[in-house]
């Protein structure tokens, strides 16, 4: 089968482009010395390899520019997941040449040891142990004699909050993590497993009856946590106040265990929710039988370490595994649990080479980016308040763009003294404790710590935490609490992105990208957080504004994906403008301008945040005038039909 396929690609790579409208494609390179023209040639002739000659392109431009793809491709597969898969497998690549080769010079970079340690430990594994798990917490007093919010807060040390009361450390603006505290999270209720009880030392208590007691203590705890419908939001509190309304609980003495310190400030600022639900809480907890809910903690704590993203142990049990499909699942368990340690091993090995000329060639377009936003912000086509208009322009001008998602302005000791803080082992179980232990001691510490430098570093990216869902960073995004725009390697390569294609391809995909991720900042959801970070009331006042509101329903009236759609529509414009200064040479680059932005579409099936690709892509092209004149699409035509919504 696979053959077959591959003769059908390889005869449409080969249509010949001299058929082409492709005499006058500017060939220059913005922002890079020389441009290698194979490189472009050869991404000229990928992208009308996908190209469906017998379909109309202004009746459904995504049929016309995908129309191959699933022929070429095969079913399910975007660009994206494709360049993932090529990263996990430099990663394995990487990792086993450094098993076969003692002597490579990789070895002696900070974390690499561990990092393949813990590999070797992955892949080894022959069947999960969950009792394991268990076994390496640090010693407790016996179960019915600890009070339960000691073992909560031992079970924090490894970013496990969600029963009970909940402390967490969380990131809060472009400069800060605060601690969080809220009751008992009502919408995850356990689901104890044959594997999980197995594990426990329940003492003879029989499964069904254990799982009856559990489901008794939640529906209890369920009905004490219920939140207050009137008021959704975090209130800041000094650890004196808390504990002045709920002195039921040793505050200090969970915060010490839980963030690894001495001692906490009476005046230590917190944010905190429902207060008086968590001290419901804790008096009936209070009252109730120690052992079980101790039991019930360490069952929640293993089935959340199962249902973290890509732990290894899942695959195992669910079906037999090759050894090669468990090396790629420890990859990718690790890429979530070892965030740091990964993209540094990546940046070393692989990307370090083409990042000057990438953050050359990104950070210009990037500007150009924000420039055009600022002038179209300046015109106020919604007539806002001044004060608002300056404030979202603040915004633009202060996000910040980080290719790689790594650590800026920092030396190679930064990562030996990271590695220093991270202890592994022979035992999987044991490294991926310890993988959560030094990831949320370092976020702890984080909260604590009041050098400016230090803290310069850790908000200059995002440290993915290890709970951090797939669907989040497979492609760039904006990250509204630190006003930043995230590219992942994955983007940052072919057939996204090279430093030396020709402008309609470079802005055809870099340019819709960013544009439409910098739109995100303007978003119904996230334009309330201004450029440190912070929640505003700029929706409130947008909302007053009878332009504004005409404009947002104009683009919801078929979509539940609004935020999205806004996005795509608006970006897309800004990175037209953005691109089409120079509109003499229109005629000649529209066609890989508008292929190249098609072609992340490919495939793309959709999610419960996205419309499918056909549509979100169709729609946005539908939304732009300059598509139907560069196509000559007549009106009336589908792709020059639809009503134009005026936003961002
Ligand atoms: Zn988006």
């Amino acid at each position: 089968m696979a053959c077959g396929l591959r003769i059908i690609s390889l005869m449409l790579l080969s249509i010949s482009i001299d058929a082409l409208p492709t005499y006058h494609l500017n060939q220059s390179c913005p922002y890079q010395s020389q441009c290698d023209p194979s490189i472009n040639w050869q991404h000229i002739r990928r992208l009308e390899s996908y190209v469906r000659r017998d379909v109309d392109p202004c009746v459904d431009f995504y049929a016309y520019a995908c129309g191959n793809w699933r022929r070429i491709h095969g079913e399910g597969g975007t660009a994206t997941t494709m360049s993932e898969a090529q990263i996990n497998q430099r990663f394995e690549d990487l990792f086993l040449r450094l098993l076969q080769d003692p002597l490579a010079q990789e070895h002696g970079y900070p974390m690499q040891q561990k990092l393949l340690t813990h590999y070797q430990s992955c892949t080894a594994l022959t069947s999960p142990n969950l009792r394991r798990y268990l076994q390496l917490l640090p010693p407790l007093p016996p179960l019915n004699a600890s009070h339960w919010m000691e073992l909560v807060s031992i079970l924090g040390r490894y970013g496990y909050h969600d029963h009970f009361v909940q402390i967490e450390v969380r990131h809060h603006n472009i400069s800060q993590h605060m601690i969080f505290i809220q009751p008992h999270n009502h919408n995850q209720n356990l689901d104890l497993t044959r594997e999980i009880y197995d594990a426990l030392p329940h003492n003879g208590v029989g499964f069904a009856q254990l799982k009856e007691m559990f489901s008794v203590l939640e529906s209890h705890l369920n009905r004490l946590a219920k939140p207050n419908i009137t008021d959704d939001s975090f209130h800041n509190l000094t650890l004196e106040q808390i504990r002045r309304r709920v002195p039921e609980l040793d505050w200090l003495g969970a915060l010490k265990r839980q963030l690894n310190r001495s001692s906490v400030n009476a005046d230590h600022s917190f944010q905190v929710d429902e207060l008086s639900a968590i001290r419901q809480v804790i008096l009936y907890l209070n009252r109730q039988d120690r052992r079980l809910l101790n039991l019930y903690s360490l069952a929640r704590f293993l089935s959340h370490l199962l249902q973290l993203p890509h732990n290894p142990l899942e695959s195992l049990s669910s079906a037999l595994v090759s050894s090669k499909s468990l090396s790629i699942a420890c990859i990718r368990h690790m890429r979530r649990t070892l965030y740091l340690p990964m993209i540094y091993a990546y940046e070393r090995v692989y990307y370090a080479q083409q990042r000057p000329s990438d953050e050359r060639v990104i950070h210009s377009v990037f500007t150009e980016l924000k420039d055009q936003l600022v002038q179209t912000l300046d015109q106020n086509n919604f007539n806002l308040d001044r004060g608002l208009v300056k404030a979202l322009q603040t915004k633009v001008l202060g996000m910040r763009l980080n290719v790689g998602n790594v650590p800026r302005n920092v030396t190679e000791d930064f990562f030996w003294a990271t590695d220093r803080n991270w202890k592994v082992g022979h035992d999987f179980h044991e490294n991926h404790l310890n993988s959560l232990l030094y990831y949320y001691s370092l976020t702890a510490e984080l909260e604590g710590n009041p050098d400016a430098t230090e803290k310069a570093i850790w908000y200059s990216f995002n440290n993915h935490s290890p709970d951090l869902t797939d669907n989040i960073d497979a492609t760039p995004y904006f990250y509204c609490l630190g006003n930043i725009i995230i590219i992942p390697y994955s983007y940052a390569q072919l057939p996204f992105y090279h430093s030396e294609l020709w402008p309609a391809m470079l802005y055809g995909d870099l340019a819709n990208t960013l544009g439409h991720e910098m739109l995100h900042a303007f978003d119904t959801d996230l334009v309330d957080y201004d450029v440190q970070g912070n929640m505003r009331d700029y929706s409130e006042q947008l909302q007053q504004q009878p332009l504004y509101v005409e404009a947002v329903k104009c683009l919801n009236d078929s979509s539940v994906v609004l935020n999205e759609r806004t996005s795509d529509v608006s970006g897309s414009r800004l990175a037209f403008r953005t691109y089409m200064k120079d509109t003499q040479s229109w005629q000649s680059n529209g066609r890989y301008y508008f292929l190249q932005f098609s072609h992340f579409f490919c495939g793309d099936e959709g999610d419960r945040y996205h419309d499918m690709g056909s549509t979100r892509l169709n729609y946005a092209l539908s939304q732009m005038p300059e598509f139907a004149t560069y196509f000559h699409c007549a009106r009336g035509t589908p792709m020059n039909s639809a009503k134009q919504c005026q936003f961002w």
